[in-house]
């Protein structure tokens, strides 16, 4: 594109958006499409164009986006309750325009020094906003912030950093002892970061929990585990706490597990909590308290992508020191990539040490926009965690099912009831008009509605718990015949 059709198409761009965002709500959250609907339409080759008839047709941004794009979720939409929540804002879209427009890579200092530094700088800001303890931020004087993609990626540089150390002073043909700890209802991501660390399958210990102690990961349930890894010749290197677990954004006590590991004798074990989804609400004073005892972790990473309001992709990962991941991740071999920067009296940060890939996208300029034009006041909102998890449990049923006790145990009635939830489910997100998600926790199966979208209202909620509500009683209608 010539520079004036540039702004012409960008100018349709941006009016497709806004459009698209005025007309968000009337969408049907979820799309009615199989698999392969999608390739069935178009060519099996992508098309070649001929001179003179590059640019793509005004239509294409002029149509609405479900005749575009039928197959699309609208995660954006306010009846979008299934995950926690993309949130965006239009300076987040913004910022990831400009940076797109830029199109910098700023793996090392000198790639891109106002890139790199405001990354430092932006760090530093969310982590204040957050209460996030001085320890691991660069005014602290040890500790720093970084921009990645996912929690996942945060997940394996953690780990990598935390293996080398340990294999430095044990010996790497120790790899196979090593043992890595969560919980039952830590995010998946962490075991397959673990196993791409080169963590044996077996040393992985998912922690049991259980209804009564909320599923947060018991201190005593880890020493355990710790002790029982120890008497058997294995060495504890890491644990992963969750502030906010997906199923039921349970806390795990953070203070009380650094403690007892410590207390232990095992304060050489990595700690990294994991707040990709609640971090978001440090934000607020008044809940300041999920992150108690961080300052004793060793690292700590949220995704301002899921809940203040920066477009995708964006995780913050702040670790107390750095070194350690530089020493794992840095790569200084490159005659290319050695400007002299890194070399001279000056310490810069050069990012592609601190993360898996060498490239780098510019994050850091939307995560500034958003906190520049809201301000930290203006991320605060009178709320708490918006993970609600419900299940229907009809007593008539029950009862029936109880009557006949010879023959059917509450094992039984459990499976009665979570096939029940799980039609319930299927029916409320087969009426496009609110999309949630389920999860299965001690063995109930519950649905999971995870309110947090920028447009959600109260007006959406109560149309989400209407249709619950009709499509439960046509649900429970059917059970009794
Ligand atoms: N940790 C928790 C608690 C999560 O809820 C999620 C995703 O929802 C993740 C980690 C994975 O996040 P990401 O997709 O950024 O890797």
């Amino acid at each position: 594109l010539d520079a004036d059709e540039f702004r012409r198409q960008g100018r349709l761009v941006v009016d497709f958006i806004a459009e698209y965002y005025d007309r968000i709500d009337d969408y049907p959250v979820r799309p009615a499409v199989s698999p392969g609907f999608l390739a069935r339409q178009l060519p099996e080759t992508a098309p070649s164009v001929t001179a003179g008839n590059t640019t793509p047709s005004p239509q294409l941004y002029a149509t609405s986006a479900t005749s575009s794009f039928p197959g699309l979720t609208h995660w954006q939409s306010p009846h979008h309750f299934a995950h926690f929540a993309a949130t965006a804002s239009n300076v987040g879209a913004l910022g990831e325009a400009l940076a797109a427009g830029l199109n910098i890579n700023p793996f090392t200092w000198a790639a891109s020094p106002a890139a790199t530094e405001l990354e430092v700088v932006v760090t530093d800001w969310l982590g204040k906003a957050l209460h996030v303890p001085e320890n691991l931020l660069f005014s602290g004087g040890g500790g720093g912030g970084t921009l990645l993609g996912t929690s996942c990626e945060a997940m394996l540089c953690t780990i990598v950093a935390a293996r080398d150390r340990k294999l430095a002073e044990i010996g790497e043909e120790r790899i196979g002892d090593l043992v890595v700890y969560c919980s039952d209802q830590t995010h998946f991501s962490f075991q397959k970061a673990a196993r791409i660390a080169g963590i044996r399958k077996g040393n992985c210990r998912a922690v049991a929990t259980s209804w009564e102690t909320g599923f947060t990961l018991s201190p005593k349930a880890l020493l355990a585990a710790v002790h029982a890894d120890v008497a058997a010749g294995r060495v504890p290197l890491f644990l992963c706490a969750t502030v906010g677990t997906t199923p039921t954004a349970a806390v795990d006590p953070v203070r009380e597990l650094c403690a007892a590991l410590s207390g232990a004798g095992h304060d050489d074990v990595w700690v990294h909590v994991d707040a990709a989804y609640a971090g978001a609400a440090c934000v607020c004073p008044e809940f300041r308290n999920v992150i108690e005892g961080v300052e004793a972790a060793d690292s700590f990473s949220t995704n301002p992508h899921k809940w203040l309001l920066a477009n995708m992709d964006c995780c913050a990962l702040w670790v107390t020191r750095p070194h350690a991941l530089t020493e794992a991740l840095g790569t200084d071999h490159d005659v290319i990539l050695k400007d002299g920067a890194a070399d001279g009296e000056a310490v810069v940060v050069d990012y592609k040490d601190w993360q898996v890939a060498l490239s780098r996208r510019f994050r850091a300029l939307k995560l500034w926009l958003v906190l520049r034009c809201h301000g930290v006041d203006g991320l605060r909102a009178p709320s708490q965690f918006a993970l609600v998890c419900f299940r229907l449990r009809p007593p008539a049923l029950l009862l029936r099912l109880r009557e006949k006790k010879q023959r059917c145990h509450d094992d039984d009635a459990g499976r009665v009831i979570n096939e029940l939830n799980r039609k319930l489910l299927e029916a409320v997100n087969a009426t496009g008009r609110a999309y949630m998600s389920c999860a299965v926790v001690g063995g109930v199966y519950v649905l999971r509605c995870a309110i947090g979208n920028s447009l959600t209202e109260e007006r959406h909620v109560q149309e989400a718990w209407r249709v619950v509500q009709e499509q439960a009683t046509v649900i429970l209608a059917a059970a009794r015949k």
